[in-house]
């Protein structure tokens, strides 16, 4: 996943050191079928105030439906996407809209919002705290960036009670 990952990025023409390559975590959020419901992430800048990260899915590949929740006197991460390569479908809060994309077979009840944006290179949206949302690739894969506010990564709250977000698989 980290090579098809590497290929993916290597397209958007976004240039990458070595190292930043074989930093990609790969995440599969302890669910066990990294192709269908998983991540690579590829993290550019990580401080105490701003997060700056590639995420790439793979053909079809979702990041399971999740918020960025309140943290003490933090009123919670502000996530903008702004896809670079590929179609990205984007689901969060609002009418039910799927059309392109699917909910992962058997997990309806934990996929909850279903208004969908599909977005194209150059699109760019912005996901204010306490949003739900998830993220599926087209056929061709996916890569956006993700610039954030306090990047809280283990503090998100999915909807899945099934996913694990500190199970790591690196392969
Ligand atoms: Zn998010």
């Amino acid at each position: 996943m980290r090579k098809a990952a590497a290929s993916l990025i290597a397209q958007t023409g976004v240039p990458v050191t070595a190292d930043e390559l074989s930093s990609i975590e790969v995440a599969d959020f302890g669910l066990g079928h990294l192709a269908v419901e998983g991540a690579q992430i590829l993290t550019l800048l990580q401080s105490e105030r701003i997060g700056v990260k590639l995420l790439v899915l793979t053909p079809g590949q979702t990041l399971p439906e999740h918020l960025h929740p309140v943290v003490g006197s933090d009123p919670g991460k502000e996530e903008t996407v702004r896809v670079v390569l590929g179609t990205l479908l984007l689901y969060s809060e609002g009418g039910d809209t799927i059309s392109s994309g699917v909910v992962p077979s058997g997990k309806e009840a934990v996929y909850t919002v279903r208004n969908e944006r599909k977005m194209v290179p150059g699109d760019q949206l912005t996901l204010p705290p306490g949003n739900k949302h998830w993220l599926q690739a087209g056929d061709e894969g996916a890569v956006a960036f993700s610039f954030s506010s306090v990047a809280r990564d283990l503090l998100d709250v999915f909807t899945d009670p099934e996913v694990q977000r500190r199970v790591v698989v690196r392969k």
